[in-house]
């Protein structure tokens, strides 16, 4: 796109707190050197955009929420940008950026977390007036500011399949590394949210022999089916004596936690990653953990790889699996106050095409 077909606003949805949304034209920003600026055509509206208006999360406002999404890069600052693979970006590249942007200089990103950069930004949580105004997914237009991980996405991978991917995959790329090798073990999975899908599938295909699901909501657990799981079934129904390999908390339900510690074999790890607001303790008998050489680990979103070998996961099994099917049918950004709810059914993400004032899907 040349400089005289750029457009000099964006139109967004800004949070203005609790429930409160209000449409805004803001305007686009200069970009420096190895930044760009993306269209957004799909944003999925995460549970932690809920969580934040419903005032379980914390978050600065006005400002503009939405942190999964995917969109063209438009134009680049001085020297252009590069994709994770260091690949140069070019106008009309179809992209998706990482949650996270760090500093890439402070001991815990030298570390190799930077996850926890101790000047972390993230998108979708920053101050409108700040100096990372349109740093969310809820408006036709994205800063992806110079520190933000861009991943290409391949044609054959639809909007509503690549956009769950700066959150949800990637997050259980995360959680799956964490766990460790796959192969020949078997799995719980406690929740059947968009992440607990993602992990029945990255189970089944990094070879579990068995991947057992939990969550409270049929409808959920005949996706978890769908998706891999050899058991799916509602908590209470555990049959005495499961016992599993490594178990994974997406559902940060204190109960789910304790049941899944206690399905734990000899040498079993636990990777907890569902537990992201206030909730109650839960009691671990350090014991059992001692005599049984058991692991618990906590993982809190992911590392630029992970953003990679999600989108590179979801290409690669996008015959075996229908991402898209669970992204519900997009709506325009004016109805995005109606769908700050949780997706019931078979929906595990609602979303919206910023740049239409209509409702449709894309590819
Ligand atoms: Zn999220
Ligand atoms: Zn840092």
């Amino acid at each position: 796109m040349d400089k005289q077909t750029l457009p000099l606003t964006a139109s967004v949805q800004a949070w203005t707190g609790g429930s409160h949304f209000r449409n805004l034209t803001v305007n686009l920003p200069a970009l420096a050197p190895g930044e760009a600026l993306a269209t957004v055509d799909l944003a999925t509206v995460c549970g932690s955009d809920i969580h934040t208006i419903s005032g379980r999360r914390t978050g600065p406002h006005p400002s503009i929420l939405g942190h999964e999404a995917v969109g063209r890069i438009v134009s680049l600052g001085v020297g252009g940008a590069q994709d994770f693979h260091g690949r140069e970006l070019q106008p009309g590249d179809r992209v998706i950026w990482s949650v996270t942007v760090a500093c890439g200089r402070c001991d815990r990103c030298r570390a190799g977390v930077t996850a926890k950069c101790v000047d972390l930004l993230k998108t979708g949580h920053e101050p409108l007036d700040g100096d990372w105004g349109l740093s969310g997914g809820y408006a036709s237009h994205i800063h992806l500011r110079q520190g933000i991980t861009v991943v290409s996405v391949p044609d054959k991978v639809s909007d509503a399949a690549a956009a769950p991917v700066a959150c949800a995959t990637a997050t259980v790329m995360a959680v799956m590394e964490a766990a460790g090798p796959l192969t020949g073990k078997r799995v719980l999975i406690s929740g059947a949210g968009m992440l607990g899908i993602v992990a029945c599938a990255v189970a089944t295909h990094r070879g579990a022999s068995a991947v057992h699901v939990r969550d409270i909501n049929p409808d959920r657990l005949a996706l978890a089916w769908e998706f891999g799981a050899t058991d799916a079934a509602a908590p209470n129904t555990d049959r005495p004596g499961l016992a599993v390999d490594i178990a994974v908390d997406l559902s940060g339900a204190a109960k789910a936690v304790e049941s899944a510690f206690a399905s734990l074999d000899i040498a079993g790890r636990m990777v907890l990653a569902g537990s992201v607001s206030p909730g109650p303790a839960v009691s671990l008998d350090p014991e059992r953990m001692v005599r049984s050489l058991l692991s618990v680990t906590g993982v809190h979103n992911y590392e630029p790889k992970h953003l990679q070998e999600a989108m590179d996961f979801v290409h690669e099994t996008r015959e075996s699996y229908q991402w898209d099917a669970l992204v519900e049918e997009p709506r325009a950004l004016a109805e995005l106050p109606l769908l700050m709810q949780p997706p019931t059914g078979r929906s595990l993400r609602k979303s919206v095409i910023p740049t239409l004032g209509t409702t449709r899907r894309t590819s």
